[in-house]
């Protein structure tokens, strides 16, 4: 059993590492050589940093932001800002709570869930292109470019590519990605109209505009919040060729336009140019092929959501694809990931679109942003708002009336006689946990016939969901059936018996 995911960036990672906690074999293949170290995302929020707590990676990330990662933290708890919308710096605290944001560069968080992948024996391949493949009903085969060899040793020759055959094929490769072009993904959506640029550079003029976000005339252009880190964004269509280099010559007539000084460039430390076509694959299967992160979906980086929506992806998708490859559970789990995954998608597309429109200059707009900026005074729509951005009021549709049901899960604490146990550090092994409350007043009392009949019925899962019983005073229930992506699959109150929910979930019960 071999699984294959194309594109080693964070959710083709991710994925990876989510598949190896189950023991399949997984290659990466990424045609870069090394972490692509040009400017993207900056930080990471809401159930973006659950899904890293819940594999224990969180530690490591926020070590990897540094002092840079507290500074910027500090700055927000002192503003009570959780984070912006289409550079309105009004969100306050989400639903959920927890952490709000981890403000780190998206190279250190590669870093980290690389050196995972390597410590859980993912093998990744880099400097491996995908060049094309095919499936049927047994398997995806690709053909693949090996590395270049090199070119002094071995002059004028080219690597012979190679074939490969996956069981399950993964398309994490971006958003040009070439698994959705050669399967059978349809991926509608908006066109750009903007033309956006993020750089760090340096410039004869530091202040030529306040730090933060200024809207002018012509666009927007943020400053800072590092030195040099600059944003652009100007409504003069998508750029003609993205894959063209910026010259510093185009960044300074850019910066320029918007901003309205002679502001000049001295030099460039690294810039990327993006544009906000808004594009969704209609399905994110095809057979044995599954697109995951931005190969699924295309949109804006306002508000800085796709990361987020990525590593969700690689855990919804990572243990219910481990189950279906491993025999365990039925092949129809894996339609429950277009189904829960795609709508969160969508919305985020529309919240981009939302955004950019609320960008737009002239007098239109700046009325629509005075009577938005008015709304998000009131404490309900801020929350509102907080809790889209965040997906903090996230809801898969599970079927069940239960409110709780669907929803990620807190990080519940039980008591138990081995010591206190938290539920984000269960999750580590990916299996599903099935927490079960004792009275407090009576911990050491028998169990109820209830929560016996509980265990007892878990333990027949016992390969893919742990159980741990204890006191507590924060559990919702009884009794929680946590799924390994954190959200609730089961309570003692829910319509389903437990062995209909571990059923759903997780397959049938061993030896069935
Ligand atoms: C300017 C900017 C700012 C952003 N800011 C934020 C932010 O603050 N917060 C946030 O959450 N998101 C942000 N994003 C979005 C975030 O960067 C992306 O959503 C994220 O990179 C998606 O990860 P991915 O793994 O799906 O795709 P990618 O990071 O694109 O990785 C895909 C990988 O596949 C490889 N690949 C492609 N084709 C092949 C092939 N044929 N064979 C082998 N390998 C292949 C590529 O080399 C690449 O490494 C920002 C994006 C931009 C452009």
């Amino acid at each position: 059993m071999r699984i294959v995911i194309v594109g080693g960036g964070p959710v083709g990672l991710m994925a990876a590492c989510e598949l190896r906690l189950y023991g399949i074999e997984t290659v990466v293949l990424e045609r870069r050589p090394d972490i692509d170290p040009t400017i993207k995302a900056g930080a990471i929020q809401g159930r973006g940093v659950d899904a890293l707590d819940r594999r224990g990676l969180a530690d490591r990330v926020r070590e990897a932001g540094g002092e840079r990662l507290l500074a910027f933290q500090n700055l927000m708890r002192q503003h009570g800002i959780r984070g912006h919308f289409s550079g309105m710096f009004v969100l306050r605290e989400g639903s959920y709570g927890g952490e709000p944001m981890l403000p780190v560069a998206q190279q250190a968080l590669e870093e980290v869930l690389n050196k995972r992948a390597a410590e859980l024996g993912v093998e990744v391949r880099r400097g491996h292109r995908v060049l094309e493949w095919h499936q049927d009903p047994d398997g995806v085969t690709l053909r693949v470019a090996g590395p270049e060899p090199d070119p002094e040793a071995d002059a004028g020759s080219e690597a012979d590519p190679y074939e490969l055959h996956a069981d399950w094929l993964v398309g994490a490769d971006g958003g040009r990605s070439l698994v959705r072009k050669g399967g059978a993904f349809a991926f509608p959506g908006t066109d750009g109209i903007i033309t956006g640029y993020q750089a760090v550079a340096e410039l004869d003029d530091p202040d030529f505009v306040p730090l933060g976000w200024n809207r002018r005339e012509h666009g927007m252009v943020v400053n800072g919040p590092n030195p040099g880190r600059l944003l652009l964004v100007e409504f003069d269509g998508p750029p003609a060729d993205r894959e063209a280099p910026v010259s510093p010559e185009e960044l300074q007539n850019a910066l320029r336009r918007i901003s309205g000084t002679q502001v000049s460039v001295k030099a460039i430390t690294t810039v990327t140019r993006f544009t906000d076509n808004a594009r969704q694959a209609d399905t994110y299967r095809d057979g044995r092929v599954l697109l995951a992160g931005d190969a699924a979906h295309v949109h804006s980086p306002f508000g800085g959501q796709g990361l987020n929506l990525g590593l969700g992806d690689a855990m919804n998708l990572g243990w219910k694809l481990a189950l279906v490859a491993r025999g365990q559970a039925p092949d129809s789990l894996l339609d429950t990931y277009t189904a829960e995954r795609h709508p969160v998608a969508a919305r985020v597309l529309d919240n981009t679109r939302a955004q950019v429109a609320l960008m737009r200059p002239g007098p239109h707009t700046d009325a629509l942003r005075g009577i938005f900026a008015q709304l998000l005074a009131h404490d309900d729509a801020n929350r509102w708002l907080t809790d889209m951005m965040g997906g903090d009021d996230l809801r898969y549709d599970t079927g069940s009336g239960l409110d709780a049901v669907g929803r990620f899960c807190p990080d519940l604490r039980l008591d138990t006689p081995e010591g206190p146990v938290r539920l984000a550090e269960r999750l580590r092994s990916g299996r599903g946990q099935l927490f079960v409350v004792t009275a407090q007043e009576t911990p050491d009392a028998a169990l109820t016939p209830d929560a016996a009949l509980w265990i007892k019925t878990a333990a027949e899962w016992s390969d893919r969901v742990e159980v741990a019983v204890g006191t507590s005073v924060e559990a919702p229930s009884r009794a929680v059936l946590v799924r390994p992506d954190g959200f609730v699959a089961w309570t003692a109150e829910s319509e389903q018996s437990l062995p209909e929910a571990l059923g759903r979930w997780f397959g049938p019960a061993e030896g069935e």
